[in-house]
């Protein structure tokens, strides 16, 4: 992390887990011990339906919310689905966007993810959107192609005084859930890929503020280690999220 030219945010991804209630309870529990924030950002992104609780269990905190997904239209027939504006209206800060099991098992496309980060930043939403290889494409060495094509369909069309109000996320797919996390230089080596990558399209000063996080098997062990990469400016955290002492322990690894 660099938190002289950016901010370091800690981001957890609950994922399909936790009723309202069952959310209420971890939030109590996190916000407990997760003692006073300085040098970082939190963010839970929780469930739409858990969404009004938890902006209600954080509302005299540093903890923001956020959430995993949203449609890339204003508003229409699109039964099911969340829009941008009512997130924000809501009072929601982040949203995740492109999330690699939303591109496995919903078929969501660079295209599609790039429609929807423009549409967030429009109504004022911070995207986080996920980039990674298969493992496959890691050892096919085809990692770096892959990974700039990614961040340069995500950021296409964003003008440039909105790129620095986005959170990129390295997330390689196999790290993803498995326990398997990327070495400290692995994590780094992309996030500094991904940074070069928006260096060439907007230009160094705009590159070194944003934030660019590491997520794949985050947890209390593993994270100083990871957070201490110079390109690496924090974490999206799924199942260590779901536990309030590994997901303090990652806040505090940031914290220092
Ligand atoms: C994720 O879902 O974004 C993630 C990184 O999950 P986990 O921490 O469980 O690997």
């Amino acid at each position: 992390m660099n938190r002289r030219y950016r901010k370091t945010i800690i981001a957890g991804n609950w994922k399909m887990n936790k009723t309202a209630s069952e959310g209420k309870a971890l939030l109590d529990e996190i916000k407990q011990s997760v003692g006073k924030i300085k040098w970082c950002e939190v963010v839970c992104c929780v469930p739409f339906v858990d969404i009004p609780m938890a902006l209600r269990a954080l509302k005299d905190t540093r903890i923001a919310v956020g959430a995993q997904n949203m449609h890339h239209e204003a508003s229409g027939a699109y039964t099911g689905e969340v829009s941008a504006a009512m997130l924000k209206d809501l009072g929601v800060k982040y949203v995740i966007i492109g999330h690699s099991e939303r591109r496995e098992y919903f078929g969501e496309t660079d295209e599609l993810v790039n429609k929807k980060v423009l549409a967030a930043l429009e109504a004022g939403l911070h995207p986080i959107v996920c980039v990674g290889e298969r493992l496959e494409q890691r050892d096919m060495g085809i990692t770096h192609e892959l990974i700039a094509m990614q961040v340069k369909a995500a950021l296409a069309g964003v003008p440039q005084d909105k790129v620095r109000k986005m959170v990129i996320a390295y997330e390689p797919i196999w790290a993803i859930g498995t326990g398997r996390t990327a070495t400290a230089e692995q994590a780094n080596e992309i996030c500094e890929l991904i940074r070069a990558t928006i260096r060439k399209m907007y230009g160094a000063r705009t590159a070194r503020a944003v934030t660019i996080q590491y997520g794949g098997s985050m947890n209390a062990k593993n994270a100083s280690e990871l957070l201490a990469q110079p390109d690496v400016d924090g974490g999206l955290i799924g199942g260590a999220s779901l536990k309030a002492p590994d997901f303090t322990a990652i806040v505090e690894a940031a914290n220092q």
